[in-house]
Parts: C-alpha cells; sequence; structure tokens
C-alpha cells in the first residue's frame, strides 16, 4: 500500500475545501468497509485519505416528517432502531440483511449509497422508498432523487470532491408495508446474486393494491425500478398477478454473467424474489 497522509476534518465545509483543492488525490473513507480493501489490493493509490469520521453532524438521525439519515448512520443502526423499524420497516429489513454485524457496525448508509456498488442492499430499499440523496461540495448543496444518482456499475451523480451528506427518506404512505429478499450463494453473508425490495398499500375498505414499489438489485448496473409494478395498482392481490408482474419485473432486468451466475439464472432467481417480497409484504399487511 502506498504510504498517504491521513486528514480528518471536523466539518463539512473543512472536508469539501480540502476536496476543492485535492480531490483528484484523495479518498474519502466513509465506514471504511470497502475503502480500506481498495486501499489494501492497490486499486486505489491515493495521496490523502479523507476520513469523515470526526464529522459529527453527519451522524445525527432525525425523523420529522420524513427520515433524515446522516451519511455517517451505520447500517446496524438502520436494522436496530425501533423507529425506524417501525415507520421504515422495508430499510430495517434490508439492513439486516447486509453482510454481518461486524460489517453492518462499521458501514455507514452514506458510504453504500456513495460507492454505487451493484451488489447492495440497502440503496436497493432506498431507491423503492423514493430517497433522495443530500450532496455537498465546495460550490454549495443540492440534493438528488436516489434513482437519478445512480448512473452505472459504481458511476454516480457525485462531482469531483463532492460528498454525500444524508439520505431524506419520505415518510411512506399510509398502510404502506415492504419486504425485503436476498439470494447469495455460499455463506448467508455474501454479497447477492440478486435481492428485491417491494412496498405496496392496501386501501383498507376494498383490499385494494392502492401504491406499489418493486425495485430489484444486482441484475443491473445500477438499482432497477420495475415499470411493470404500475400494472399491480387498482388490483385486488393474488398469485397469479404477483407471478405475472414478476416474471414481467425480471425481464426489466439487465445483469452480467459472472461468478454469481449466469444472466438467465439471476433472471429466474429476480422473478422468485419479487414474487416472495410482493407475497410477504401482502402478509404483513394483512397482519
Ligand atoms: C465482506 C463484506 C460483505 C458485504 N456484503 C454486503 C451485502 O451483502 N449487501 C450490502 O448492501 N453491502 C455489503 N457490504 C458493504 C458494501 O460492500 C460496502 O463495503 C459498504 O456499503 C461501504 O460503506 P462504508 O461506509 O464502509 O464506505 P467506505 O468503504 O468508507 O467507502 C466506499 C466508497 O464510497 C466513498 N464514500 C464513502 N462515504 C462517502 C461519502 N459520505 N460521500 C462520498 N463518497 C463516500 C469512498 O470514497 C469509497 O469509494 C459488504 C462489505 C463487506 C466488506
Amino acid at each position: 500500500m502506498r504510504p498517504f497522509e491521513y486528514i480528518k476534518p471536523s466539518t463539512v465545509d473543512e472536508a469539501t475545501s480540502f476536496l476543492s483543492q485535492n480531490a483528484e488525490d484523495s479518498l474519502i473513507m466513509g465506514g471504511g468497509t470497502a475503502a480500506v480493501v481498495l486501499l489494501h489490493l492497490g486499486v486505489v493509490r491515493p495521496r490523502y485519505v479523507v476520513d469523515l469520521g470526526g464529522i459529527g453532524a453527519l451522524r445525527e438521525t432525525t425523523m420529522k416528517g420524513s427520515l433524515h439519515l446522516g451519511a455517517l448512520t451505520s447500517i446496524r443502526s438502520l436494522e436496530r432502531d425501533p423507529a425506524i423499524a417501525a415507520d421504515y420497516n422495508l430499510l430495517s429489513e434490508a439492513a439486516s440483511q447486509v453482510a454481518n454485524i461486524r460489517v453492518r457496525n462499521a458501514a455507514s448508509v452514506g458510504g453504500a449509497v456513495a460507492y454505487g456498488e451493484p451488489q447492495t442492499d440497502t440503496p436497493v430499499a432506498l431507491t423503492a422508498l423514493d430517497a433522495t440523496v443530500e450532496i455537498a461540495g465546495a460550490s454549495g448543496a443540492r440534493q438528488i432523487p436516489i434513482a437519478d444518482f445512480y448512473r452505472g456499475p459504481y458511476e454516480t451523480a457525485l462531482e469531483q470532491g463532492e460528498l454525500v451528506v444524508g439520505i431524506n427518506v419520505p415518510k411512506p404512505a399510509a398502510n404502506s408495508v415492504g419486504c425485503h429478499m436476498k439470494f447469495t450463494i455460499g455463506s448467508p453473508e455474501n454479497k447477492p446474486v440478486a435481492n428485491a425490495s417491494a412496498l405496496i398499500a392496501l386501501d383498507p375498505s376494498s383490499g385494494k393494491i392502492i401504491a406499489a414499489r418493486v425495485v430489484m438489485g444486482a441484475v443491473g448496473g445500477t438499482p432497477v425500478v420495475a415499470a411493470s409494478a404500475a400494472g399491480l395498482v387498482g388490483e385486488t392481490p393474488n398469485d397469479d398477478l404477483f407471478a405475472d408482474i414478476a416474471a414481467q419485473a425480471a425481464n426489466e432486468t439487465d445483469p452480467i454473467e459472472d461468478l454469481r451466475g449466469p444472466v438467465w439464472y439471476k433472471r429466474r432467481i429476480a422473478k422468485v424474489l419479487v414474487e416472495r417480497a410482493l407475497k410477504c409484504a401482502l402478509q404483513k399487511s394483512q397482519g
């Protein structure tokens, strides 16, 4: 590993002003679970490592109408916080399926989002929940819907020197219930072959679906938002409907063949996971 200078700013302004001069030579570090591996393997050889860990403001979580997560909020706290589990159950459920407790304690939600890794869980749930990514740079702050934030594998809308400072998650519509399903090979701690987040809301009087969102992960360069989920709205939920929508959703994916399997296999897995996630959400919403 090439020696580097360790920089630990204590405010966002300090970090962005340093990065405005040194972005090309810097590696930003959140929880470090991926960044340290990249350093160790020599995939990146920065002159500076900018550790965000000293910026207390990035650890703040608030719930005032919507959920604001500071970028350094750990994946473990998304899983453990009872208030998040109550109102944003899809997010806690996805967080609980990330790797193992050790990784979940260290990895941050900002790092998970900024990394742009296709084999990921929390950003898939955040996309299903229509989250917004809060960004800061030397030239100011901006916000971008998470679905627009992802541009390709490991490619995001972040400009050089910009930081993810937070994630804003709107409160799901009344009666919304979500489920996240993940399939791995080998250990369940491994990264997903595919995953799916489904969020549905039922009209309590008619029992019909009034809102639905399905997002799949690891089966495209970015989280895949299933347009076919619109076909659920206005329908009475049933197994045939879910199987049909899941088959259409799987056709919307664009997986690559790799060590986790060929394209047809990942599509097949995506179909099964979408179907299971929808059934799981329905079961939960029926109590
Ligand atoms: C063994 C293992 C298994 C895993 N399995 C899963 C899994 O199944 N599902 C899953 O979802 N995740 C999984 N992860 C976690 C995932 O791969 C990433 O390691 C993690 O999400 C990165 O978060 P971090 O805070 O540690 O980011 P870091 O490692 O600190 O950074 C990751 C990247 O994002 C950049 N970055 C970090 N924070 C910011 C920020 N605030 N603004 C701008 N750029 C930033 C860094 O420069 C770096 O390029 C696994 C990790 C490991 C080590």
